[in-house]
């Protein structure tokens, strides 16, 4: 017989972590599912893969990521979270209760009134020679999260890609920066207008129009250049540089609810605005799985809290009777 939940929250990052502190101090009984190096990650999400969180409000001399993870980790339990180590491998949202199974079950193994969807986002990475070698010893996917670090300072930095991120990533390392390079593999910016011409207008920023990085080089333990290419003419070069920044799109965690929940044109569920709703009444999602836009620990411990009070909401209309079937067309979501 599979097992009954009120409320089941897939995903372990800062998103899954607050929802299950909230749903728990609510005695709701909440189940966690944190995964098993799903999407890539251990349980915990991507924090685990970093060293210093210094933005994350409370921890005055910074945190290390996996620290910050174990202790909201602890968190949920203390508050009546049960956690499982295990991956959700299938969702069913076509009726109620919502139908889950654990990775390898044929058959289904939990049934939930309410689902948060917390299952992250990755960013996407190049695959360069020397990559492996200089991740996050000079290579990074996040300007916010690392341009402060020591090694970035009054460096030359380069960034990778055209859009509204590279754009947003370069002007933002440029206070920190001796100089920042862009490199854009066409010779236009997919950036918006207004995002564009601030990038091109700064003093402190280079873009390198149809330029395409193809080597991560360094010394040993430090990365010191970026080999390029010109995507036009094949011609080879080399720019100095202490820090390598990739703006080329995160890919969020989102193929358990294909095809059944509303997703923007970018893989994102989307959730009405204001709120974690989905199209699905009883599934609500928190965290990078529904913001390309912050993609920030704080943000998605903000929206795991919005989750865990709107399922709280719904749990209680549900017990009363009031939940309705169908939303409104002015309910949609949209972003
Ligand atoms: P995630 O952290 O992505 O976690 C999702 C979790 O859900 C993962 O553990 C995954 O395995 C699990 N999961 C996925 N699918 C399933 C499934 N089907 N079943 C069960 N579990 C599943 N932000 C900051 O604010 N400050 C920083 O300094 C900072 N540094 C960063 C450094 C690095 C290297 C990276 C990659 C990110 C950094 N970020 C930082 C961004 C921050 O980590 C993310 O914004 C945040 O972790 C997103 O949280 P989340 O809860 O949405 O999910
Ligand atoms: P985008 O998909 O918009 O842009 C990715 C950029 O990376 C493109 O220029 C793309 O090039 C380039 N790229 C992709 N793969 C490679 C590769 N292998 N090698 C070199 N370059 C590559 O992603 P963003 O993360 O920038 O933005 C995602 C969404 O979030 C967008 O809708 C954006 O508008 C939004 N956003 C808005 C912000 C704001 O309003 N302030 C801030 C950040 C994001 P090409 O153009 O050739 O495909």
């Amino acid at each position: 017989m599979p097992e009954h939940h009120k409320v089941a929250i897939i995903g372990s990052g800062p998103a899954g972590h607050t929802a299950a502190v909230y749903l728990g101090r609510a005695n709701l009984e909440p189940i966690l599912f944190e995964g098993m190096m799903a999407n890539g990650f251990a349980p915990g999400g991507q924090l685990t893969t970093t060293t210093d969180v210094e933005n994350y409000p409370g921890f005055p001399e910074g945190v290390l990521g996996g620290e910050l993870m174990d202790k909201m980790r602890a968190q949920s339990e203390r508050c009546g979270a049960k956690i499982e180590t295990e991956t959700i491998e299938k969702l069913d949202l076509s009726e109620r209760p919502f139908k889950l199974w654990r990775e390898g079950a044929s058959e289904v193994t939990d049934t939930a009134d309410a689902v948060i969807i917390a299952t992250g986002a990755s960013a996407r990475r190049m695959d360069l020679p020397g990559e492996d070698k200089y991740w996050q010893n000079g290579i990074s996917a996040c300007a916010v999260c690392d341009g402060a670090v020591p090694i970035f300072r009054n460096k030359p930095l380069v960034v990778i890609g055209g859009g509204d991120s590279a754009a947003e990533e370069a002007i933002y390392l440029t206070k920190y920066a001796s100089h920042v390079h862009v490199l854009v593999r066409r010779d236009v910016l997919r950036a918006s207008k207004v995002m564009a011409s601030r990038l091109l207008k700064h003093p402190k920023v280079t873009v390198h129009f149809n330029t395409a990085p193809t080597e991560a080089l360094g010394d040993g333990s430090l990365l010191t250049a970026v080999a390029t290419k010109d995507t036009k003419t094949g011609e080879q070069g080399k720019i100095d540089a202490n820090g390598l920044f990739y703006a080329i799109g995160h890919d969020p965690a989102t193929s358990l609810v294909k095809g059944q929940l509303e997703l923007d044109s970018e893989g994102y569920i989307q959730t009405i605005p204001g709120s974690a709703e989905t199209n699905v009444q009883g599934v609500f999602a928190a965290g990078d799985v529904q913001d390309k836009r912050y993609r920030q620990a704080i943000t998605s411990a903000g929206s795991g809290c919005m989750a865990a009070l709107d399922a709280e909401r719904y749990l209680a209309e549900l017990e009363e009777g009031v939940a309705t079937e169908e939303r409104t067309n002015a309910d949609q979501p949209s972003k």
